[in-house]
């Protein structure tokens, strides 16, 4: 099929008016003006998207799907800090009340909301001890019916036993084992953090993922108490032990990078350890802004994410955009297209997937299709500002993962997205205790 729009961003910085893109066998096979690649190919499917831009889909490089379902939920005593956060309300009122049925009805519906605001890659990261064992499955099971591209992983950790910490590892293997080969689902390991996983464990999650030829995750430094934790405990900084365990390397997906010292982000550099960055629920538990900037001048690989608060990548663009001004106290930091970049490409890369997230011959077709109804004319040198600033959601018209279509003028083709609502408020009202 040849699709037509009236804007092409082919990556963060690649603007063009006037282009097409054609797409065969879920690949981005050329790119050129409309009349060229219908002289080429007359008995292609035309796609006319006059009025919108063709972006890569978003890469959400770090969301946990069953966020959504403490979305609004009442807590008794609000948490007072990161660590309040944690010990008197994530942990006892949500994730250790997760059970399958729940996860399952969250992933339906956050693989709806991210499709239907243009997320065509995730990773997923679930912590639910009372969801053991085959947990991944389920989630993957809805992802794959949705038809997107999902990275899974179970957060390992050491915080409710060993046989949890046993079992927890065990699910990220038989995962990433059983789906070698698929097209569009995969497995990565995760681990909490230093403060809930002895180095050992950490060792061992590393090592298991080193022998599958996967990566792996950890979140790092969300607020000021890992830090401080990892400093009293192992005597140096998070990072700096990640570098001393011989795991902060290429294959380390380091999450938040929110507290961190000036030779933490030296560590990552030289290690070339990744980064995903996600700006509004570092807001939320109050740890504070990432020194994404920072990051990035050092060469760093960043994406975006949105940890399963917000699930529109527009939004958390925003925040992006917005909060490195603001700490900086400079408009001229981090401009709309390298946000863009961390929110397409970046992400990608973050999750060592080639190929993914620019619009070039030879890239997977992952594409949306958004409305660009400004009210005030566009422009090259302008439309990343206008799309990361003025858009949101809503405003994506189609949604391409692999070369199938899975959102058609707003409406999510494999999900339907009422059953799936009522399903979750279900759900959410059974974790609340309603
Ligand atoms: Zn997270």
């Amino acid at each position: 099929m040849i699709i037509q729009p009236d804007w092409l961003v082919a990556s963060g910085e690649e603007v063009s008016a006037n282009t097409a893109v054609r797409v065969h066998d879920g690949v981005i096979t050329h790119v050129a003006p409309p009349g060229e690649l219908v002289a080429q190919f007359p008995d292609d499917e035309i796609v006319d998207a006059s009025g919108c831009a063709l972006l890569p889909g978003f890469v959400n490089s770090h969301v946990h799907l069953y966020g959504t379902l403490a979305h609004g939920i009442v807590i008794e005593s609000p948490p007072t800090g990161f660590e309040s956060f944690l010990d008197d309300y994530w942990w006892p009122q949500v994730e250790d009340r997760l059970d399958q049925e729940m996860i399952g009805a969250a992933t339906e519906w956050v693989c709806a909301e991210m499709l239907r605001s243009g997320t065509t890659t995730f990773f997923d990261i679930c912590e639910a001890p009372g969801a053991l064992s085959g947990v991944l499955d389920v989630e993957a099971d809805h992802a794959s019916r949705a038809g997107m591209r999902g990275i899974f992983s179970f957060e390992a950790t050491e915080r409710s036993g060993q046989e949890i910490a046993e079992r927890s590892l065990r699910e990220n293997l038989d995962f990433i084992d059983a789906h070698q080969d698929d097209a569009l689902i995969s497995g990565a390991m995760s681990w909490h953090t230093v403060f809930t996983c002895s180095p050992q464990f950490i060792e061992r999650a590393a090592d298991e993922a080193r022998v599958r030829s996967t990566w792996y995750h950890a979140h790092c430094n969300e607020g000021t108490h890992e830090g401080n934790w990892a400093r009293e405990n192992h005597g140096m900084d998070t990072m700096a032990f990640y570098r001393e365990l011989g795991v902060a390397d290429r294959s380390f997906l380091a999450s938040q990078c929110v507290q961190m010292t000036d030779s933490e982000l030296a560590i990552i550099a030289d290690t070339g350890t990744r980064v995903s960055h996600m700006p509004l629920s570092n807001c939320e538990v109050g740890g504070g802004i990432a020194p994404i900037a920072e990051l990035l001048a050092k060469g760093v690989t960043v994406g975006l994410g949105t940890d399963g608060y917000v699930n529109d990548m527009y939004e958390v663009m925003r925040g992006a955009f917005w909060l490195q001004k603001a700490r900086l106290r400079d408009p001229s930091t981090l401009p709309a297209h390298s946000v863009l970049h961390m929110a397409t490409e970046g992400g990608a890369q973050a999750l060592g997937l080639d190929y993914l997230g620019r619009i070039e011959p030879g890239w997977t077709a992952d594409l949306q299709l958004v409305n660009c109804d400004f009210p005030t004319p566009i422009d090259a040198s302008t439309i990343c500002d206008q799309l990361v600033l003025w858009r949101s959601g809503h405003h994506v018209r189609d949604v391409m993962v692999a070369g199938e279509w899975r959102v058609r003028n707003g409406e999510v083709l494999g999900v339907d997205v009422d059953r799936a609502r009522r399903r979750v408020v279900e759900e959410a009202s059974r974790l609340w205790g309603r």
